[in-house]
């Protein structure tokens, strides 16, 4: 590959995906000129592997919640601007059992979170799912989707469109500096360079790899299949096996009992870190997912077993007989105990921003306002919690 000429920026950003974008539009906020680096053709990490699902109301309080409410309109404002569909349609999440319920019922007075008790018939105008054996759900209003397949290439697409920014694909980072960054289409100096690697950060120099106690990475694996008869589904659907996993819902008086049950009920599920979500493509497919296998090496092979246990929870819910599978794969982010954001200092001008959960396409554009003129000073640590 022919070198570019060296670039200059005030700000260099390694990594294309919604972590690296959401950091370079804040940098043109500030009037800063950016460059972004990703070292693929295209975003292909987890900003696109996943369900495009902005689920505010599951966010613990405290720094998660406010960045997923500011991330919200920053979601509505981008999606505007790129010509990109922003479905204001929430969540519905299902419940069978009154322990259920009561759960939803404690997380509806949290008003924050957006979320109101809905009865069997209005999960049934919300969504044509079968109301059969259902008790009521929630309808989390705040919640938003998009479609993850196109959301960061239209951001991307955006920015690039900026006099200010230099989006560069095929464009690897070999070396990060304090001032300059080495990559196989020459260098880029900047007072100011953020990594945001996503979970493949092993080629950072061991010094500048961020760490914490626990660290590890969640692989999960996904599917997409054609919508039963055709049916149009707008908000994203969920059922009460997603109560215990998110702190928005599981720091709720009724949840560790709740969680118990369902454990103790479905242990395949548990086990396997099972639970459903369900959202729309614009042409129709569902996304389908998830479970959660960790460890520090990702096995690059698939277990169909996994996949047939959310294939039988999304046909129960869906009330399809048996679904058409489109396409498997899987998706990997970094995960660590604690607080969801890592941001480390590990160089003057040098910030490593990974979200150590599942919640990137929720908080990224909340996080990077929230932290951006930290980013800029000369603290070794930023304070996020
Ligand atoms: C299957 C799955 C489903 C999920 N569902 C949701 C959801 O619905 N809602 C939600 O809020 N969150 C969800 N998440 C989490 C969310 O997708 C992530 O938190 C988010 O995408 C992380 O963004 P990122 O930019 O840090 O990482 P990535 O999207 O992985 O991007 C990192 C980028 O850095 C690039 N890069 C790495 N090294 C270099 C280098 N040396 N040089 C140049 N470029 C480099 C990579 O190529 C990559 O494009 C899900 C995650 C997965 C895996």
């Amino acid at each position: 590959m022919t070198p570019v000429r060296a670039i200059e920026a005030d700000v260099c950003i390694v990594g294309a995906g919604i972590v690296g974008l959401a950091y370079a539009f804040e940098a043109r906020a500030r009037r800063l000129s950016v460059a972004v680096l990703e070292r693929s053709g295209e975003a292909v990490g987890a900003s696109v592997r996943n369900f495009g699902h902005v689920i505010v109301s599951a966010m613990a309080d405290g720094t998660p919640l406010e960045c997923a409410l500011a991330a919200r309109e920053r979601w509505l404002e981008l999606g505007r601007r790129a010509g990109l569909e922003v479905v204001e349609a929430g969540t519905v999440i299902t419940a069978r059992a009154d322990d259920e319920l009561a759960v939803m019922a404690e997380i509806a007075e949290d008003t924050a979170r957006g979320g109101r008790l809905i009865t069997p018939r209005e999960v049934d105008r919300l969504a044509p799912i079968p109301t059969a054996g259902l008790v009521g759900g929630l309808h989390a209003r705040l919640d938003l989707r998009v479609d993850p397949r196109r959301a960061v290439a239209a951001l991307a697409a955006l920015l690039s469109r900026d006099p200010g920014a230099h989006v560069l694909f095929n464009a690897p980072v070999q070396a990060v500096y304090t001032g300059a960054v080495e990559s196989s289409v020459g260098q880029v100096r900047a007072s100011l360079v953020i990594v945001c690697p996503g979970p493949d950060h092993d080629w950072l120099e061991p010094e500048i790899t961020p760490r914490r106690t626990g660290m590890t990475r969640c692989k999960l694996q996904m599917l997409r299949v054609r919508a039963p008869a055709g049916r149009r589904y707008l908000p994203a659907l969920l059922t009460a096996l997603s109560l215990p996993r998110y702190p928005g819902y599981s720091e709720r008086a009724g949840s560790k009992q709740l969680g118990d049950r369902l454990a103790a009920e479905r242990p395949e599920l548990s086990e396997a870190g099972v639970h459903l979500i369900i959202t729309q493509l614009p042409d129709g497919d569902l996304l389908l997912g998830d479970s959660h296998q960790y460890g520090d090496t990702v096995s690059p092979f698939g277990e169909e077993r996994l996949d047939e246990l959310v294939l039988t929870e999304a046909a129960g819910l869906l009330g399809a007989n048996k679904l058409s599978v489109r396409q498997r794969w899987h998706g990997v982010y970094p995960s660590a105990p604690g607080h969801p954001f890592l941001i480390a200092r590990p160089l003057p001008g040098v910030a490593v921003v990974e979200i150590v959960s599942g919640i990137g396409m929720t908080t990224a554009l909340g996080l990077a306002p929230a932290t951006f003129d930290a980013l800029l000073g000369s603290s070794p640590a930023v304070a996020v919690s």
